[in-house]
């Protein structure tokens, strides 16, 4: 019998005959990666990939959140945003383009569905090469060894498994005020919707808010952000200040600290009521289009999971897991849906593989949650792995933490003397680059923070660093790339207790 007692025998001696060594509920970037895997290593696996219709009536095809509503066309609209930047720095370079140049928005998203569409198809290719079988049908659990799987014309089928992974991610939250549902879009709609955005309020102040204002307002739309709190909770609030700033200086409005009351129809706008945190005053305003991004909620509530006897945290939904092992030791849970985890695509693939391998090849290495990098693709992009300022302060008490800073101008930069709204498109000493050590440990490197472009780029450099256990010393040992921004953390040497000025001057 297998160590988490999949393989249970019947009271007859018999191993049990299920009919899939394993299903997988969920075709997503942990989903998929887990199944391949699994079948690359001989076994029967049956993947169930199905979309509910987000309140606006989006849906899309097979790959999850990453590829239809989250990182892929995140990440091609934000590349959309920066090249309509780069016009401004083009002219500084000479070249002699027309001025009141605009976007097609219908074009960026079609060609944005396109490339999606070629994706969910080359998963269905790849699944089919792995040997998995595919089934576009809702799964939900009967008991602990049975799943049943509903297709979209209601067929259902029954599905007996010696394991089931659950990878079914999560979807946007709402916020239960009135018109929410009716009258506003999340990010399950707004890279699909063909009519254009016009003046646009997004609700939230984290990854996805700040990214989705960002990339609209350079696309060329008026953009409000409405905050109930602090930018970027979880991540050093110094550099999420500096995000704020950097947008609200390129036009970006912050309703600040404000949360919505309610919305209603406004001719053809969305009229929201909003409640100012601080003096408790009502007001509102009308948009063409409001996009919430107020968080994501675990799809667990109709899976079934209390017939299988899986404990689910009743206030998240979310799973807990020892080593994705859930409650029932058989059945186990992959990325998003996991409770206290990060909801990042290459954490969930990881998890996925990992997962696969101990289960069928023997492997024993586990998944590691420490020290994970991440970007967020605001304008100016930021990148971080490990410890935010705070956080370090607060693990190794703030008189055993160095932090190294320098803010400066990119080269790439200083060619570009175009203003607007009366400061410079590209202002001097924007980017900051933060290095927090531990002194206790022969000064370990334990936080790395950069502010600036191409921040996904220098941060997964960084990260290896980190993983191997870098020092300052390391960093100060390393020759930089000449001329570049990331050669300025080999040589840092600005402390933030020395008082001394971190702005850059010069090569
Ligand atoms: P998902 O990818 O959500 O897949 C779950 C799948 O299961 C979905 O297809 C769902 O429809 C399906 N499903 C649900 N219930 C059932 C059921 N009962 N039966 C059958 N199928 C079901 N991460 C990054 O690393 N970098 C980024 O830049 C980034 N940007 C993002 C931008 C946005 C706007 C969003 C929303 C997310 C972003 N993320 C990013 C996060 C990333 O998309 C997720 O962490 C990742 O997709 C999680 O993978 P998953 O397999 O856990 O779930
Ligand atoms: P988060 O849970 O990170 O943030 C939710 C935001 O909404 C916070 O600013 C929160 O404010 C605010 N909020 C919550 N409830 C309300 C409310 N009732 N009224 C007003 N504001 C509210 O969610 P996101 O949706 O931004 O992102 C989800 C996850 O997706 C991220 O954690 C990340 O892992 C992943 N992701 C990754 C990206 C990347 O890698 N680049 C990009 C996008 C997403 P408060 O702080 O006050 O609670």
């Amino acid at each position: 019998m297998a160590a988490d007692g999949a393989q249970a025998p019947e009271a007859d001696g018999t191993k049990p005959a299920y009919e899939w060594d394993l299903v997988v509920i969920g075709g997503g970037s942990g989903g998929l990666a887990c199944a391949k895997e699994a079948a690359k290593l001989g076994k029967k696996v049956c993947l169930l990939d199905y979309v509910v219709p987000s309140p606006q009536g989006t849906t899309w095809g097979l790959g999850g959140t990453c590829v239809n509503v989250g990182c892929i066309p995140k990440k091609l609209f934000h590349q959309a945003g920066l090249l309509g930047e780069g016009f401004s720095d083009a002219r500084g370079y000479g070249w002699k383009l027309p001025e009141g140049v605009e976007v097609d928005w219908e074009a960026l998203v079609t060609g944005v569905q396109g490339h999606i569409g070629s994706l969910n198809w080359g998963y269905r290719v790849a699944l089919r090469e792995a040997s998995v079988k595919y089934m576009n049908a809702k799964g939900s659990f009967v008991d602990a060894h049975t799943v049943e799987a509903v297709e979209r014309n209601g067929k259902k089928h029954t599905l007996t498994a010696e394991r089931i992974v659950v990878a079914v991610g999560g979807r946007p939250k709402y916020l239960g005020v009135p018109g929410d549902r009716e009258l506003c879009v999340t990010s399950d709609d707004i890279f699909s919707r063909t009519t254009k955005p016009g003046k646009t309020l997004v609700v939230g102040a984290s990854y996805i808010a700040l990214e989705c204002a960002g990339f609209l307002h350079a696309l060329g739309f008026p953009v409000a952000v409405m905050a109930r709190s602090i930018f970027l909770r979880g991540f050093d609030q110094e550099i999420a200040e500096l995000i704020g700033a950097d947008m609200e200086r390129r036009g970006v409005r912050m309703i600040r600290p404000a949360v919505p009351v309610s919305f209603e129809k406004d001719g053809e706008q969305i009229k929201c009521t909003f409640k100012n945190l601080d003096f408790g005053l009502e007001m509102s305003e009308s948009f063409d289009t409001v996009l919430l991004a107020v968080g994501r909620d675990a799809v667990t509530s109709n899976l079934g999971l209390d017939r299988a006897g899986v404990v689910v945290d009743p206030r998240s939904g979310k799973i807990p897991v020892v080593a994705e092992q859930t409650n029932v030791p058989w059945i186990y849970a992959i990325g998003d849906v996991l409770e206290n985890r990060q909801e990042l695509t290459p954490v969930a693939i990881k998890a996925g593989v990992r997962l696969a391998r101990r289960l069928y090849a023997g492997a024993t290495q586990q998944m590691d949650y420490d020290t994970v990098p991440t970007t967020v693709f605001t304008p100016l992009e930021y990148g971080c792995v490990g410890y935010s300022e705070e956080a370090a302060a607060e693990k190794y008490g703030a008189d055993n933490i160095e932090v190294y800073v320098s803010y400066l101008k990119p080269l790439e930069w200083t060619m570009n003397h175009e203003e607007h709204n009366g400061t410079a498109v590209r202002p001097d000493n924007a980017v900051f680059c933060k290095l927090i050590t531990d002194k206790t440990d022969d000064e370990r490197v334990v936080g790395v923070h950069y502010l600036g472009p191409n921040a996904g780029e220098i941060t997964q450099g960084m990260a290896v660093a980190l993983k191997a256990g870098a020092t300052k010393a390391h960093f100060d040992d390393c020759i930089g790339i000449h001329p570049t921004i990331a050669e300025e953390f080999t040589i840092l040497d600005v402390t933030k207790r020395s008082g001394k000025s971190a702005l850059k001057k010069g090569c």
